[in-house]
């Protein structure tokens, strides 16, 4: 088959070398006349996975010593429950900074908890779709934490201002940006990510948590959404993901060899502006995101005349270019160009852009 670039929001593009080693070992992993997916995540070989994946993230993300990793069951909207029952203790206020689907959703789960403070931080800016910039967000002194998502992967709406809140303790759903860029974890209280975007397939999540977070669970939280119990169980308190995990593992050991987040962040910066380079020089597509904030993962378009939708798709894919279509929320179409997405790829779908424009416009 022809070289297909897969442009999906997720689960999303692997790197086909994290593939293709995955496929070699998958029936003898390590000698062991078995695939890793069938041995005990207890035992000796299962653990140095875990163990490995664990320091590979360390130092992909430079993650300081004061902070524990949790690998989780439920995704990012597990998440969206445990970071309450985790954080609230007896307070019932919590700050959610509304900026588009995914934080709204947050509120809305929050809301079975406490009384999230929602801030609606959405803006226009000369027309296009932006986010108020954070020293205008009103936060409550009395709140237990701040609560933000800095990458809307359906909206293509990015807050990439590094929070700086004082004490307050930040919390950010980073589950389409995460690993796509150098960050500083010691500005967040937690942080957790879905893997299927640039971690792994879906199926695990990433939690990682200052430890001074821990032990404030409220009593019925349940024990598999306990950052403290998962802490104390090596995340491992019930049978984790443990062929999700071992392949995160194959991409951190990825992303380490492609030279870390530096050169990952450089490359997707490219192909970002290669995208939107061309549809902004454009009369047949159109961005609708103030340039503040557009995302480098994420990148809605339309096209002028929306009845050519059908027949954009159609050729795309015929082209190798697929999942170009938008969300159902908002239509359109949407290039997510997470880390496995090679600059090609890019190159590819705006080739296919122009001549399409040039039949069709
Ligand atoms: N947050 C963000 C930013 C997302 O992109 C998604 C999934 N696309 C979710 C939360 C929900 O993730 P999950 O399906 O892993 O629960």
């Amino acid at each position: 088959m022809a070289q297909v670039f897969n442009f999906s929001a997720g689960p999303a593009m692997l790197p086909v070398e994290v593939l293709r080693q995955a496929q070699q070992e998958l029936c003898d992993w390590q000698g062991l006349g078995t695939s890793v997916m069938e041995i005990s995540h207890r035992s000796k070989e299962f653990i140095q996975v875990a163990e490995t994946a664990e320091q590979d993230l360390r130092d992909l993300l430079k993650i300081p010593e004061n902070y524990k990793v949790l690998f989780s069951h439920g995704g990012a909207r597990a998440q969206f429950s445990a970071v309450p029952l985790n954080l609230l203790g007896d307070n019932n206020q919590a700050d959610y900074i509304d900026g588009g689907y995914w934080a709204h959703s947050a509120i809305e789960e929050a809301q079975k908890y406490c009384s999230p403070n929602a801030i609606d931080v959405k803006t226009q800016i000369d027309g296009l779709s932006g986010i108020k910039p954070m020293k205008d967000w009103v936060l409550n002194d009395k709140s237990a934490y701040v609560h933000y998502c800095p990458n809307e992967t359906i909206g293509g709406i990015a807050i990439d201002e590094q929070p700086d809140f004082g004490d307050k303790v930040v919390v950010a759903d980073l589950s389409s940006t995460i690993l796509s860029r150098p960050m500083d974890v010691s500005r967040y209280g937690v942080i957790y990510a879905g893997a299927q975007k640039n971690i792994g397939p879906a199926g695990i999540t990433v939690i990682i948590v200052r430890e001074d977070l821990l032990g404030k669970a409220r009593k019925e939280t349940p024990s598999i959404l306990d950052y403290t119990v998962l802490n104390e169980c090596d995340s491992m308190f019930n049978t984790p993901p443990t062929f999700a995990w071992y392949l995160s593992g194959l991409v951190f050991k990825w992303l380490k060899a492609q030279g870390g987040l530096i050169e990952i962040g450089r490359r997707n910066q490219e192909k970002a502006a290669h995208l939107y380079d061309f549809v902004d020089r454009s009369d047949f597509y159109r961005n609708g995101i103030a340039p503040a904030n557009r995302s480098w993962m994420n990148v809605p378009f339309q096209l002028a005349d929306g009845n050519l939708d059908k027949v954009f798709l159609e050729e795309s894919k015929s082209a190798g270019l697929h999942a170009l279509k938008g969300h159902r929320v908002l239509g359109g179409m949407r290039a997510s160009l997470y880390n496995a997405m090679p600059l090609a790829g890019v190159q590819a779908l705006t080739a296919f852009m122009a001549d399409f424009e040039r039949r069709h416009g």
